[in-house]
């Protein structure tokens, strides 16, 4: 169902950098004009390569929203601004990454993953749900990943959140079908983002205490050199991305 102006309102989260960014601008920037994208961050300061890359579509087709899907609060507040207008169509794109030997990374930084990528996710279904609910109509997009089908060395926890994600929207999924909700994964494998970058300027920073000596070099002098070869190699762009998802919710 498009909302009264003939348009899909299009709720995408993460959109500062990457994927998200891409699939913001790929939609607004639909050649039928089929999309209205509010187009969220955690940190509107971060809004300018989003703002150049919409072009004319800023503030036509594209709108901003501030949104940390980390905060109950942020998450409802944001939704609650959006009523009116109503979500056809919810993009969960926010999500980090985490890599290196367990021992060397903290509890806290496992919640974190486990926050942004698992309840990050939870926290917008259920916010979006009952107006979608009520309305009978509504599609759910999750950008999960190739890691949370097969688990990945040295990526436990991200593979973890990633799985748990899968998990949670297969079940899901069955109770919105009987609301004509659609929901739908998609699960890139690696991407030329922000998303590695961040991953390998904290993999420097990282820290061993405990870790035995061949974990460490099969990490450091295996691990490390050939995932960034495969990330070379294979790598897709984010556009490959965003046309991908267009084709998905079309
Ligand atoms: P980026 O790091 O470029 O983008 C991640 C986005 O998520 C940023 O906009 C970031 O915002 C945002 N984000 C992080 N935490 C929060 C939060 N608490 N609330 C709101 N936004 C948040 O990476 P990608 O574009 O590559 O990643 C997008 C999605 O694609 C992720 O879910 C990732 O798991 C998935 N993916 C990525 C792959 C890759 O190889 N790149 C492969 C497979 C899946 P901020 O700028 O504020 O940090």
């Amino acid at each position: 169902m498009a909302s009264s102006s003939g348009q899909k309102v299009v709720l995408i989260t993460g959109c500062s950098s990457g994927i998200g960014l891409r699939i913001a601008v790929t939609l607004a920037k639909d050649e039928k004009k089929r999309y209205h994208v509010i187009a969220t961050m955690r940190d509107l300061k971060k809004k300018d390569k989003l703002v150049d890359a919409a072009g004319d579509a800023y503030g036509k087709t594209l709108t901003l929203m501030p949104l940390d899907v980390c905060s109950d609060e942020s998450v409802k507040q944001c939704i609650s601004n959006v009523k009116d207008r109503h979500i056809d169509i919810l993009i969960n794109n926010a999500g980090v990454g985490l890599l290196g030997p367990v021992e060397s990374i903290s509890i806290e930084e496992m919640k974190r993953v486990f926050e942004t990528n698992f309840f990050g996710v939870v926290r917008m279904i259920k916010e979006v749900m009952p107006d979608m609910k009520k309305r009978r109509s509504g599609h759910i997009v999750v950008m999960s990943s190739v890691m949370g089908l097969q688990g990945v060395v040295f990526n436990d926890v991200y593979t973890a959140s990633k799985f748990a994600m899968e998990g949670f929207c297969e079940s899901m999924a069955v109770q919105l079908m009987k609301f004509n909700i659609r929901l739908s994964m998609i699960e890139p494998g690696p991407v030329h983002t922000e998303f590695e970058t961040k991953m390998m300027e904290d993999v420097a920073k990282m820290e061993y205490p405990g870790v035995d000596a061949d974990t460490i070099r099969y990490f450091k002098d295996v691990y490390l050199p050939s995932s960034i070869d495969i990330f070379e190699a294979m790598g897709q762009t984010p556009e490959d991305i965003a046309k991908c998802t267009k084709k998905v919710i079309e």
